[in-house]
């Protein structure tokens, strides 16, 4: 198909999803739409020149997004929610939750002035043991290092994994830019982290790097101002972002899960009873230990929460990034769950 036919038939659906989508239907049943988010950066930072692209949203986009949901939804705090739900009490027919995953520097910095300008309540799903650290992201180590150092792929090949995932899925011989980066990051992710962590570290990626890294993730500081400020709720998305498969041990399962847990209560001096799944990944047994330890949980599982259907502990989430709703009708087409 013609590339601008292709644009016409996507721009038309777009418009019939943002003009017929359940956002702008009346509801005979409590519907929740949990908004998933991850970096909120403008494009002239640098760090959106070194993330992927469905990772980010502009400060602009977010702020429209956020005059959006008020006009569509009762905005309402998933905590408030899932009591609300437990208690059997009146679910609105329309609600919206903004969620944010990982405990992103900038968070603090881009979306907290926004959400304190328009009132709306958030939770911050955050990595118990890397907050106010130095710690990166393994993607985006790959992101950086791929980017800023043309001979960074071959030195990384001389190392097993890396030559071992040039064996599996053969490099085309196309530009290295975001978009070709994030495909070499899902392929990676057939890996477990710990493999990938390993080789990182065999590599000594931080010679590698010819590009700064600041600090990812946000301190405690910043993650009890935004918690003091009454509007954000800070919930565990594990101690070390592990993805929680069946490889997982059960040991590790529990550090994970519950010792998260007790560490962002201990600093909060609150209770957390939210959860979130790193890569929206897990076994059957994590999911028994989250039910054991927390009121509700979110994956990354595409979808509007119907209360009457949906498990606590596998509530379903729409996920946004710039591309995909940074106008009216395409984040309209989004929320209508269609695209
Ligand atoms: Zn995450």
């Amino acid at each position: 198909m013609k590339p601008a036919l292709k644009q016409l038939l996507k721009t038309t659906a777009a418009t019939f999803a943002n003009r017929l989508g359940a956002h702008r239907q009346s509801s005979s049943t409590p519907k929740l739409w949990i908004l998933m988010y991850h970096r909120i950066l403008p494009k002239q930072d640098r760090r959106f020149a070194l993330e992927e692209p469905g990772m980010v949203v502009t400060p602009d986009t977010f702020a429209m997004h956020m005059n959006e949901v008020k006009r569509h939804f009762d905005v309402i705090s998933l905590p408030e929610w899932v009591r609300l739900k437990q208690q059997n009490l009146p679910l609105p027919r329309k609600a919206c939750a903004i969620t944010f995953d990982d405990g992103w520097a900038d968070n603090y910095e881009y979306a907290f002035p926004i959400i304190q300008a328009e009132k709306i309540p958030a939770t911050i799903f955050a990595v118990a043991e890397k907050i106010g650290t130095d710690f990166q992201f393994w993607p985006n180590i790959i992101m950086a290092l791929l980017l800023s150092n043309p001979s960074a792929l071959s030195a990384m090949q001389k190392h097993p994994l890396f030559a071992k995932l040039a064996q599996m899925s053969p490099i085309p011989s196309k530009l290295i830019d975001r978009e070709y980066v994030a495909v070499y990051i899902s392929q990676l992710k057939q890996f477990s982290d710990s493999e990938i962590f390993t080789a990182l570290y065999d590599i000594e990626w931080r010679a590698l790097l010819n590009v700064a890294m600041p600090n990812a993730l946000m301190s405690w500081e910043q993650l009890i101002m935004m918690q003091q400020s009454g509007l954000v709720t800070i919930g565990s998305h594990t101690c070390n972002h592990k993805r929680l498969t069946v490889a997982v041990s059960d040991e590790e399962l529990v550090h994970e899960i519950a010792l998260s847990k007790t560490i962002i209560e201990t600093r909060l001096s609150s209770v957390v009873d939210l959860f979130c799944f790193p890569n929206g990944d897990y076994s059957p047994r994590a999911l028994e230990l989250v039910g054991n330890n927390y009121l509700a949980a979110v994956t990354t599982k595409k979808g509007i929460v119907t209360a009457n259907t949906c498990s606590n502990y596998e509530l379903t989430r729409i996920g946004v990034h710039e591309e995909v709703s940074n106008s009216r009708r395409l984040f309209g087409a989004r929320l209508a769950g269609w695209l």
